[in-house]
């Protein structure tokens, strides 16, 4: 930021150093000095590194990364920051540092209230560092409800002709979300979607209908709940033996030939991200001086931010240096 006390870089972490504070969103390495402020508990967030203990985050994003990274978290706050709801997934915050100036940094995030959750409100900034998962025009998404009574239509159609069904999505996140309204069909909880889903009910409000996968053979035909690893599992190597269908949900859904290249029979593009258009008016609400876009279609956004909205953006990896920017950005399919 020019003419500020606050700069911001890529580095670990998107880091903003001030006078007053030196601050990391989502840090590689968890810093013994300065701020550390954990957005969610996907793992393209997660730090690797440990030089200290703490970290600003929700109780359930604190909890979910301690056992994700067999290392405990504790609770970090500040008076420079604030934390707001990002509407992505259970636990999900953006944070709003004051260290003179104010930046909005968003994590990932979805502004529609959808399932129980409400979803990210825009906030007033000078910087806004915003994600752009689905950052280009055209990924637009249909109002994310109405794709859940689909979803609901499909399995219970798939039941009613004696079909198990199993789901497969992100076991933090998408996941609860599916409970929110598929829990009265009591969905089978597969691995790593059971204990999540367990973490966020001990860390929250929030209690779901579901049922773990007992030990033995389950005769009728039932509703499963499992990430895309479990297809080599137990629990889904016998379902394959008898009248499954599968649906992988990912935003990415709305992609053609999805679902060859995921092997399942239908694909539901359900999104916990902003669509292009919602982040466009994402940022007409922050009303920034300049906005950093960050994941995936940054260049495209920033373009189209300047030109649709006549506000100064660039991609955040554009601050990093030449020799710095190998390797520092995800594949696209990764999130
Ligand atoms: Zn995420
Ligand atoms: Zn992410």
């Amino acid at each position: 930021m020019e003419g500020d006390a606050l700069s911001i870089r890529p580095g670990n972490g998107v880091e903003v150093l001030g006078r007053e504070v030196t601050c990391r969103f989502d840090p590689h390495r968890i810093s013994s000095t300065g701020l550390n402020c954990i957005s969610h508990a996907h793992s393209d967030h997660l730090p690797r590194g440990f030089e200290g203990e703490k970290a600003i985050a929700s109780r359930v994003t604190l909890r979910c990364a301690s056992e994700r990274l067999g290392r405990k978290l504790h609770e970090e706050t500040s008076p420079h920051v604030q934390m707001l709801e990002a509407g992505h997934i259970r636990g999900s915050r953006m944070f709003l540092l004051d260290g003179g100036s104010k930046v909005l940094y968003t994590g990932d995030m979805c502004p529609e209230d959808r399932f129980g959750m409400r979803g990210a409100k825009p906030v007033k900034a000078d910087a806004l560092i915003i994600e752009s998962t689905y950052g280009s025009r055209g990924w637009d998404f249909p109002p994310r409800e109405e794709i859940g009574a689909v979803i609901k239509d499909w399995v219970e159609d798939n039941l009613a002709q004696d079909f198990s069904v199993a789901l497969m999505t992100y076991p933090l996140g998408k996941s609860q979300l599916l409970l929110d309204f598929l829990g009265e069909l009591e969905p089978y909880l597969v691995d790593n979607v059971l204990c999540s889903t367990q973490w966020v009910e001990e860390e929250g409000e929030e209690r779901f209908r579901y049922r773990a996968v007992p030990e033995g053979a389950v005769n009728a035909p039932s509703l499963y709940i499992c990430s895309t690893a479990a297809r080599k599992g137990a629990v889904l190597q016998r379902l394959q033996k008898g009248k499954l269908r599968t649906a992988y949900i990912s935003g990415w859904a709305l992609r053609r030939g999805f679902f060859n290249h995921m092997r399942v029979d239908e694909g539901f593009p359900l999104s916990d991200h902003a669509g292009h258009d919602e982040l466009l008016s994402f940022v007409k609400g922050c009303d920034p001086n300049i906005v950093y876009t960050n994941h995936g279609f940054d260049e495209d956004l920033a373009s189209d931010i300047t030109r649709e909205l006549g506000i100064e953006a660039k991609a955040l990896k554009s601050l990093k240096k030449k020799e710095g920017a190998k390797g520092s950005q995800k594949k696209l399919a990764e999130f």
